[in-house]
């Protein structure tokens, strides 16, 4: 049931008074899936490190039992709430257990110490994320009752009723982005009809998970106000229709510097030989979800073999045009699952390139 989004517009206007919303954001112990509660903060918090340390029932959300239900909640990072405005926050929080350890779930804190051992390369990330939308019904937006719409060529970028389905999501979401503070380099909609895409940065070290994550918050969240869903399972559709991806463009200081292309050549051969070190931490069922998706077609690679191309979408790894031409810049890896987590494939990336761990 979708209520009457016009009658909140009254309350969201009345005066806060001094009061700060602040909505605290955490990953639950699924790994995959989002969750948020709100406190009153009689200030702005202008850093994390403003907002208290708080807490939650980790037993209602797959993070701790009932008997010891308590979980804690570290404050990180902290965006402009795009949907109550104003002073308003939005704040990403790591989560601990009851004795000060990070939660099964809580991939933050190992990235963390990764990104601080290899900051003197300055890693690069830019993460690209697809997503299907579905109705309330869990039907793909735009796709006939129990049928299916006219195969996939039309749709990538594409303008037009018919040829594009869920934009005003896509639009809502890109300017809710800007608003709080992302980086979101751009979007477009996508090959499989119902799919769009957006990226983030690029952006460096750890940051590049925490503002993944709040994107993907905030796309949660404009869903809400369509009532349409969003998923983020690489490959809803099984036949032939494109799956979904969070390809990850990486890059050094180094590999941006005049002649850096070597720099990714050298890269590229030091993933080659931990392939399955990398698959195992590319979606949040140690490859099984990627499984699906990474079948050799519909512009992937086989799950089980490691490849690499100028421009070659088929690849595992993708060089772009522009940076063999330049003999600089960064490289593409096309293994993310839409549903990965930014904190594992970032920290594998660094470990294999930058640390050679
Ligand atoms: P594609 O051609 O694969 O669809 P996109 O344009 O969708 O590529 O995404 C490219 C991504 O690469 C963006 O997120 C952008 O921020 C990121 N990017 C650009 N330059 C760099 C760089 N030097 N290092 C890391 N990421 C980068
Ligand atoms: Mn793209
Ligand atoms: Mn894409
Ligand atoms: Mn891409």
């Amino acid at each position: 049931m979708a209520l009457d989004k016009s009658i909140l517009e009254h309350y969201m206007k009345l005066d806060q008074r001094d009061s700060v919303q602040v909505m605290y954001i955490w990953i639950d112990g699924t790994g995959e899936y989002l969750r948020s509660k709100t406190k009153t903060l009689n200030f702005e918090p202008k850093s994390p490190s403003d907002c208290p340390v708080w807490n939650f029932d980790g037993s209602s959300t797959g993070q701790s039992s009932g008997d010891n239900s308590d979980v804690y909640l570290h404050p990180v990072a902290l965006f402009n709430d795009p949907f109550r405005g104003g002073k308003n926050k939005l704040l990403l929080c790591e989560t601990y257990a009851s004795n000060h350890t990070p939660t099964r779930s809580n991939k933050r804190h190992s990235c963390v110490a990764v990104m601080k051992e290899a900051r003197e390369a300055h890693p690069w990330f830019g993460i690209e994320q697809e997503y299907i939308l579905l109705d309330a019904d869990g039907q793909v937006l735009g796709w006939p009752k129990g049928g299916f719409p006219a195969p996939q060529g039309p749709y990538y970028c594409s303008v037009g009723t018919g040829r594009v389905f869920g934009r005003d999501v896509a639009e809502a979401h890109y300017r809710a982005c800007l608003y709080a503070g992302l980086d979101i380099a751009g979007t477009n909609a996508e090959v499989m009809p119902g799919q769009w895409e957006f990226q983030i940065g690029p952006c460096e070290g750890v940051e590049m998970g925490d503002q993944l994550w709040v994107a993907r918050y905030l796309l949660n969240r404009v869903a809400e106000d369509f009532a349409v869903i969003v998923t983020l399972d690489p490959k809803p559709k099984p036949g032939d229709w494109n799956g979904s991806g969070a390809h990850c463009n990486f890059s050094t200081k180094a590999m941006r510097e005049d002649g850096g292309i070597e720099h990714i050549r050298t890269a590229i051969k030091k993933m080659s030989k931990c392939h399955v070190e990398h698959i195992k931490v590319y979606d949040p069922k140690g490859g099984k979800d990627n499984e699906r998706r990474l079948t050799g077609l519909h512009e992937t690679a086989s799950i089980h073999d490691f490849s690499f191309g100028v421009a070659h979408r088929g690849a595992s790894i993708r060089i772009p045009r522009q940076v063999d031409e330049d003999g600089k810049g960064y490289f593409e890896d096309r293994r993310p699952a839409s549903n990965c987590d930014p904190y594992e494939v970032t920290e594998r990336l660094v470990k294999t390139i930058v640390l050679n761990q």
